[in-house]
């Protein structure tokens, strides 16, 4: 009989009474519960220095986060939670969209830590991030084609979060999965590539500072920096913007830009695409002077781990006070990180100093964050990972 006991060093259970859900290696006791001794997905019972008993879960040892909790009662698995946290994340989602498409599962949050799963109406895409959550892979596809109807899933496991596990990187499907997915986005149709998309395949995240950006874009010149596939850019121009310039780096993206573009039938001369680096694109906008009246910048995360803090800050210093340059007196500026180690008052001050530097009179119009289909579990600040501010800049 392996061990499923767990104890954590003395003191080590407060942030867990508080709700965290997470316990770290070097709060695990050795002597009482070696992590050698376990196996990566086990589930465990997680036990106070004293002994009280503080809630099941999964362990990985090869992980820094070792344990992940899932519950507060002795007698219930996995497998029992399953069905009842997916029910309910539904339920949730349910109540706030009129249409099939939205993040259905967000990990901690919805208490089923280390599953992500983005809807597209019969079509799921699924990211096992934690071994705990590998292992129960039928289990998943099982429980949630007893909650709505599924036409096929694609596992988009090639996660970093799989690789701090030691799971092996992996893109498979199950069911009728077509190349392409298609997404409703208000009135908006909008396509992307299925298994060979970023992430799951979609930005649901930033899905309402979209459509609330795209909403001030009537009559204006606008730039999409960090376009993905286009959803900011189609929403903008169908909105009536005079013009739109979208930038990406990626071909794949931009091609879907194009296709995006044409399906909500946004006249071929009034937006411009261009697949190259943003730094460089914004570095020569500049030079010849262009400006905008409204521009979006939505990086991807410049700091990934701590560590990365001062260089990724640099970065986004440098993208904002760039931006800043393109904007007539008046402009609309929305800017947002994904990072979850930059604050929001982090970001703010980047602008605020930019702003500073160039003589420039900014106004906060609105703070964004991700939409409520990733909501964020009030004792775990890592869960709070996107936001954005609006500004006019004079
Ligand atoms: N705004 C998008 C999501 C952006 S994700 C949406 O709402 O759907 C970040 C995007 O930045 C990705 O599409 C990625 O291809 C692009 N990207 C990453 N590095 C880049 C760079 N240096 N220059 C331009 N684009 C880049």
């Amino acid at each position: 009989m392996p061990n499923s006991k767990i104890f954590l060093n003395k003191n080590q259970h407060k942030r867990i009474l508080a709700g965290h859900l997470w316990i770290f290696s070097n709060e695990i006791n050795p002597e009482k519960s070696d992590l050698k001794d376990f196996q990566p997905g086990q589930p465990v019972h997680v036990h106070a220095h004293g002994g009280t008993f503080l809630g099941h879960g999964y362990v990985n040892p090869a992980s820094l986060i070792s344990v992940r909790i899932l519950g507060y009662q002795a007698n219930e698995t996995l497998e029992d939670l399953l069905e009842k946290r997916l029910a309910s994340a539904l339920a949730l989602r349910r109540d706030i969209y009129s249409k099939p498409f939205y993040r259905l599962m967000f990990s901690e949050s919805d208490l089923l830590p280390g599953l992500i799963i983005d809807r597209f109406d019969q079509v799921l895409s699924i990211q096992l991030n934690t071994a705990g959550m590998d292992r129960q892979r039928d289990t998943i596809v099982r429980a949630v084609s007893n909650l709505l109807p599924v036409d096929g899933v694609v596992f988009k496991n090639d996660t970093r979060s799989r690789v701090l596990e030691g799971l092996k990187p992996e893109i498979s499907t199950t069911g009728s999965v077509p190349e392409t997915g298609t997404v409703r986005e208000g009135d908006l149709e909008l396509t992307f590539s299925l298994a060979g998309g970023q992430k799951t395949g979609w930005y649901y995240d930033q899905s309402p500072n979209r459509t609330l950006f795209a909403g001030m874009c009537a009559g204006k010149k606008v730039l999409d920096v960090f376009s993905y596939v286009g959803a900011l850019a189609a929403g903008a121009a169908r909105q009536g913007a005079s013009h739109v310039v979208v930038v990406d780096s990626s071909r794949q993206a931009m091609d879907l830009v194009h296709q995006n573009m044409a399906i909500n039938r946004i006249p071929q001369g009034s937006w411009q695409g261009i697949c190259s680096d943003a730094f460089e694109v914004l570095d020569s906008m500049a030079r010849d002077s262009e400006r905008f009246h409204a521009i979006s910048l939505d990086p991807p995360a410049f700091i990934k781990r701590k560590k990365d803090f001062q260089s990724g800050l640099a970065a986004y210093q440098k993208l904002n006070s760039m931006a800043m340059e393109l904007l007539h007196p008046g402009g609309i500026f929305m800017s947002c990180s994904c990072s979850q180690h930059l604050k929001l008052s982090q970001l703010v001050d980047i602008i605020r100093k930019a702003a500073l530097k160039k003589k420039r009179h900014l106004r906060i119009l609105r703070f964004c964050h991700q939409g409520p289909d990733h909501p964020i579990h009030p004792a775990m600040d890592e869960t709070n990972y996107l936001k954005g501010v609006i500004f006019r800049v004079d």
